[in-house]
């Protein structure tokens, strides 16, 4: 039986047509900057997101790592969200590796660091506090599309108190997608941002920081210091390449799918399912069932994810009948 793998959108595999492009792909060693499929994307990136320069790296993690090491020294601090990536999943990486300490802040129901919360957060210059150096947001967050009105306002309020400005958009192509406006204007306001190919582009590795030439190089020196200079990184970034091209507008299937399982899963007893807008569905199971639900799902070949509350990410290697087992299999499990 082959699985529904639903835990992530990163579990899906290159396809033939990925796979042969990354075959082809001219390479060079790219510590030197000769790697002509890297220096493509890099330069075709920049271009989508609106910015001058673009840096490929190993992941998303070491994208933001590298962005907030470039944005701020030991001793700074940086704004994020609770639920953030760049705060709650990246090992502390900020922290540990570049001294420079997070300011978590609960988000609104939607997903916004609210700009009240962010204004009183900032702190003031006096030798008890770390100097608060860097606003960093996320797009989408759990699957939900922060609006662009809000980006302005919440960038423009870090720049009005002195802030630099971090975008972590693992997903921000899904949001781009969804509001239907190109992936730029979505980065307009950001000093970087970070996007992820490796997510719902299918690509098998890799992430690219853009921002400024100036920040770009700041970062090219700590990717370099973390160990993400890559050599012929180019079979990769071909991949990259090849999803830019073909994996984006396909996006909205993915979204597509996420809406279908949730209408499936809507009314099951026991279950309270969040409408997903783009391709996360988290939904909460009441009581003691939730304990067996996993090992029910897989007996019936479906994989899902339950750390806070239960997950299921629809993505390229993800199609309708997929789905409908996804939700036969959910359905067995909690009617009687
Ligand atoms: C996946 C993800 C990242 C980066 O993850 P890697 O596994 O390191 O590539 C960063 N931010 C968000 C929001 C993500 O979902």
């Amino acid at each position: 039986m082959n699985l529904v793998d639903l835990r992530s959108d990163t579990v899906t595999r290159p396809t033939p047509a990925m796979r042969a492009h990354m075959a082809t792909a001219p390479v060079g060693d790219d510590v030197f900057g000769d790697d002509p499929s890297v220096n493509a994307l890099q330069e075709k990136i920049a271009a989508m997101l609106g910015k001058e320069a673009a840096l490929y790296v190993a992941s998303g993690t070491q994208g933001n790592l590298v962005a907030i090491m470039s944005h701020c020294g030991r001793g700074d601090e940086y704004i994020v969200g609770q639920m953030a990536h760049t705060y709650r999943w990246e090992g502390g990486g900020a922290a540990v590796l570049g001294s420079v300490q997070p300011q978590p802040l609960e988000h609104e129901a939607d997903g916004r660091l609210a700009l009240e919360r962010i204004e009183a957060a900032i702190k003031p210059n006096d030798a008890h506090f770390a100097r608060s150096r860097l606003l960093c947001l996320e797009n989408t967050i759990g699957g939900k599309v922060l609006p662009i009105d809000y980006l302005q306002a919440a960038t423009a309020l870090a720049r009005r108190r002195g802030l630099a400005t971090h975008l972590d958009g693992a997903r921000l192509f899904n949001a781009a997608v969804k509001l239907g406006v190109p992936a730029s204007e979505i980065a307009a306001p950001f000093d970087s941002v970070s996007v992820c190919f490796s997510k719902g582009l299918g690509a098998p590795v890799g992430s690219a920081l853009v921002g400024s030439k100036e920040f770009i190089a700041a970062a090219h020196r700590w990717r370099k210091m973390v160990g993400g200079g890559m050599r012929q990184a180019g079979v990769v970034a071909a991949a990259a390449l090849y999803a830019l091209d073909h994996h984006v507008e396909r996006l909205a299937q993915d979204h597509a799918l996420a809406a279908r399982l949730a209408a499936g899963l809507q009314g099951l007893p026991g279950l309270t399912v969040e409408t997903p807008q783009t391709n996360i569905l988290f939904a909460d199971l009441q009581g003691e069932r939730a304990a067996g639900l996993m090992e029910h799902l897989k007996s019936r070949g479906v994989l899902a994810t339950g750390l806070y509350r239960l997950r299921f990410v629809t993505h390229l290697d993800v199609d309708a009948e997929g789905v409908d087992r996804a939700i036969a299999a959910m359905r067995d499990y909690l009617v009687h």
